[in-house]
């Protein structure tokens, strides 16, 4: 009696997962699309076979709102990082205009509300790396009126005006760490402007500092927890008490690397193993990854249970008002196994139902916090 009970349950639990993630507003807070795909060229308004994103998937995967990176490459990090920013929003109108029946460009938090009405997916654009704005407010402000949601303030390498995980990480001077006073202005014009400060690859010192002057809650937009997964690109447990005082939210990110501990390791054994001699153990975990097969690639990424710990270990720590999704997809090499792309999205929702989580909470998680903060930095 209890087993048949039990298996009726399951049966129309795994039915409604579905139906449950279609009812829900779904916001991916970080994807890298642009840089992989759309500023090289390639339509996204069809469905690719390389990439973890198009349009027909993220249709498929029921999201609703993208955050779509603009991200500077290593190249032009130090001088025409603000063009190249400008040229990838180009782009990235450009794929709007042809998908206009898919998709619409959002700048505020009423344009979304009004695209969803359509039926479109609604797309918003996050700055990545305040190497952009070249050092200047008036750049900020331009970025801001071309439709940037957020600017997550450094990425891995320290700026004028802030410093990042990856820098502070390592041995760096304490002198230098943290915001100066022109970076006190440049989050301060921010909160004016309405505009996400997001923390994701901020420095612990540049965390705190901003904390201590936004008047506004911040973002991480992508990221993870340190006590779980020992990254400098995840957050300690003092960062998400302040996170939750300040009202803020994290994202949690997909990347097996910031999931699991064990991931490069197992990665560089399997890659050795399946490479050989040829094995060149300087090389990037992504080109690593690339060369696996499809089968050793699936024994790497990180088990799903990993993505749905740490959303366990966030809410437990910051509250369920406080996490939310910034997959990374397109930055990353690897995702948690059956979570290769953005059409996956509702195996997300299922694992949060099996965890016990009720409807409410997950639209929280999938989309509510996210347009919550979003709407309380443009108050
Ligand atoms: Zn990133």
């Amino acid at each position: 009696m209890g087993l048949c009970m039990l298996s009726l349950n399951h049966l129309s639990h795994s039915q409604d997962y579905k139906q449950i993630h279609a009812d829900m507003v779904v916001v991916d807070g970080h994807n890298d699309v642009i840089y992989e795909s759309i500023f090289q060229g390639k339509d996204i308004g069809r469905r690719l076979n390389s990439g973890a994103t198009d349009l027909p998937r993220l249709k498929e995967g029921g999201v609703d709102v993208q955050v779509f990176a603009v991200w500077s490459d290593d190249a032009k990090w130090k001088t025409g990082a603000f063009e190249h920013a400008n040229a990838q929003i180009d782009s990235l109108e450009k794929m709007v205009a042809t998908n206009a029946g898919t998709i619409a460009l959002a700048k505020s938090v009423d344009d979304i509300d009004t695209i969803l009405k359509t039926g479109k997916i609604a797309a918003i654009i996050g700055v990545e790396g305040g190497n952009m704005i070249e050092e200047s407010i008036d750049n900020l402000v331009r970025l801001h009126e071309r439709g940037a949601k957020y600017l997550t303030l450094t990425w891995n390498y320290n700026l004028p005006w802030a410093s990042c995980a990856a820098m502070e990480s390592k041995k760096m001077d304490s002198k230098a760490k943290g915001l100066t006073n022109h970076g006190k202005a440049i989050v301060k014009k921010m909160n004016e402007l309405g505009m996400l400060v997001d923390l994701s690859h901020g420095g612990e010192q540049t965390f705190y500092d901003v904390l201590a002057v936004s008047s506004k809650p911040i973002l991480v937009s992508h990221s993870n927890a340190y006590r779980l997964c020992p990254h400098f690109r995840n957050l300690k447990d003092e960062q998400l008490e302040a996170l939750k005082k300040n009202g803020g939210v994290i994202g949690v990110n997909f990347y097996s690397g910031f999931l699991d501990p064990t991931y490069e390791t197992r990665l560089k054994k399997i890659y050795k193993k399946q490479v050989g001699e040829e094995a060149d153990m300087t090389k990037s975990t992504w080109s690593m990854y690339d060369q696996l097969s499809k089968e050793a690639k699936y024994e790497v990424d990180a088990p799903l249970s990993k993505l749905l710990d740490h959303i366990d270990y966030l809410v437990r720590k910051v509250g369920i008002d406080h996490v939310a999704v910034g997959s990374d997809f397109d930055g990353i090499e690897s995702s948690p196994q059956g979570l290769e792309d953005v059409s996956k999205f509702p195996l997300l929702t299922k694992g949060l139902l099996e965890r016990g989580y009720n409807k409410a909470d997950i639209a929280k998680i999938m989309g509510q916090n996210f347009l919550r903060i979003l709407k309380e930095n443009e108050r």
